[in-house]
């Protein structure tokens, strides 16, 4: 064959390859509050024996399960900032749960809709600002409620005075209800792109009627860490955070929330109980009620998945599961989340793109939660704002090869000093095997927090040979060289992502006293 003739079948060939992804791909994107990997059998853990997502299994068999995801903030209102804009909290403005992202912050949503897609958010949204970027949204204000509860809808007045519709039901049925309507009622002649934020499974936890008595008669086995001897931290980590035990008598505990009428299901009866008897049991039903929010998580995305398959979506349509962070369900003797150990900061992320992303495959390769804006924006063919930090990782999905240039670390900064849980202020590094945290113990600038230093210390985990985090082994003689290493790699992050400590000189002293 001649050379030109050559060249015009490969154009051919590139045009056709082309024209079979021409048609621009929708996006559903569905993200729970607070759901840990460890609660989602398709990535394996302690529960799987006895609770099991067969809905979410369903999107990993088909799709990609990626396993090294991670937020940069795990806390609810700065991840889903950080979702939105591809940046870190201290560039949107979002670092604590008291802050509003401005209105004219970067938005992945916003620029979809100015891409052409029909753009839709429905469920929880927890920023403060009225959502923007969106032809249609119905949201619950604030954390929203799981039984009856109020939604504010696109066209009326957003903020604290909203009135709002009150609705009989249970919040995540509701929300795929409304979720299937839009899809039902769209515009058929554009690309769509949905956003379906469940309020599940975050706290206080209100199972649907019809999963009251589901995992009843079942023992939770526990994390082995439900037991962890404290005594390997740090004086800045040791006794802070809010435990299932009464580890620390005077901190906020699971035995005493289940015990109260706080709780909003059946309270427990601890009387004459030992303290171990007590923490078991504080942990069977903080575990149930907590499972129990989930099992209607995973019904309901059954729903929408077989909505796709029933209206021919499921070809070409991107299907997201993920959660804003992950959370601790009695590791460490924690619950909720906020720490940089591996339970809240790692985030389940499973994508679904029939023939484009292998079925039942899965990725090590390091992701962030600020990575996912670009990554939409990438699989929609469209162009990434360089104002975002984040890079997008869908060629790692296509592909399973992550990209030449790509993170080999992932920065964390937790700001919320003290406020609510009783963690202290940090920042760290996690590589692919080590994890280096420095508390630093200060309230700074922040609002939402409490203004009381607390003891700033390293810890330093060896995840291969550690990866339940229980021998922090910063100081050690062999360990000397990788904390040199990772503190270098965490001043070119802070550098990398313009996370200063100028404006702060008593954390400048602080890094100063402990910075060796
Ligand atoms: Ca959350």
């Amino acid at each position: 064959m001649a050379k030109k003739q050559l060249l015009l079948a490969i154009v051919a060939l590139t045009s056709l390859a082309l024209s079979a992804h021409s048609k621009p791909l929708n996006i559903v994107y569905i993200m729970s509050d607070d759901h840990a990997t460890n609660a989602i059998s398709a990535y394996g853990s302690h529960l799987t024996s006895v609770f099991k997502t067969p809905n979410i299994d369903r999107l990993a068999a088909e799709g990609m399960r990626m396993d090294r995801t991670y937020c940069v903030n795990a806390i609810c209102t700065p991840s889903r900032a950080s979702i939105l804009t591809g940046q870190y909290g201290h560039i949107n403005g979002v670092k604590t749960l008291a802050d509003a992202i401005p209105p004219d912050a970067v938005n992945v949503a916003a620029l979809l809709q100015a891409g052409g897609y029909e753009t839709a958010l429905i469920g929880k949204w927890h920023l403060k600002t009225e959502p923007s970027g969106f032809d249609y949204w119905k949201v619950g204000p604030g954390q929203g409620k799981y039984h009856n509860p109020t939604f504010i809808e696109i066209g009326t007045s957003y903020g604290p005075r909203a009135q709002g519709e009150t609705v009989e039901g249970y919040y995540t049925d509701l929300i795929t209800d409304y979720a299937l309507e839009w899809l039902q009622n769209r515009p058929s002649d554009k690309p769509f792109a949905l956003f379906l934020h469940h309020k599940a499974p975050h706290g206080k936890w209100e199972p649907a009627e019809r999963h009251l008595e589901f995992l009843e008669d079942v023992e939770i086995p526990e994390p082995e860490t439900l037991w962890e001897d404290f005594s390997h931290r740090s004086p800045a980590s040791r006794n802070f955070g809010t435990s299932i035990s009464h580890r620390m008598p005077d901190r906020r505990n699971m035995i005493d929330d289940v015990t109260s009428d706080r709780w909003p299901t059946e309270q427990v009866d601890m009387t004459g109980m030992t303290e171990t008897e007590k923490t078991k049991a504080a942990y069977q039903k903080y575990l149930k009620d907590y499972l129990r929010c989930v099992k209607a998580v995973d019904e309901n995305i059954g729903r929408v998945l077989d909505y796709l398959d029933e209206t021919g979506l499921t070809e070409n349509t991107l299907v997201v599961y993920t959660s804003d962070q992950g959370m601790f369900l009695g590791e460490h003797d924690y619950f909720d989340k906020r720490w940089i150990f591996e339970e809240a900061f790692r985030m389940p992320f499973i994508a679904r793109l029939p023939g484009r992303i292998a079925a039942g495959s899965s990725t090590n390769s390091l992701c962030a939660n600020i990575d996912f804006a670009p990554t939409l924006l990438d699989a929609a063919d469209l162009p990434i704002p360089n104002t975002m930090q984040g890079k997008s990782f869908f060629s790692t999905l296509e592909t399973r090869q992550q990209p030449a240039e790509w993170r080999e670390s992932v920065y964390y900064r937790y700001w919320m000093h003290l406020n609510a849980h009783y963690i202290p202020a940090h920042f760290g590094v996690r590589t692919d095997r080590y994890k280096l945290i420095f508390f630093y113990g200060l309230a700074l600038d922040s609002t939402g927090t409490i203004d009381k230093q607390t003891p700033a210390d390293w810890e330093l985990y060896d995840l291969q040979e550690d990866p339940q985090e229980v021998n922090n082994v910063y100081g050690e003689p062999e360990y000397l060289d990788i904390s040199q290493m990772l503190k270098t790699e965490l001043q070119r992050l802070q550098e990398k992502y313009k996370d200063s400590h100028d404006a702060y000189p008593d954390l400048q002293k602080v890094i100063a006293e402990h910075w060796k």
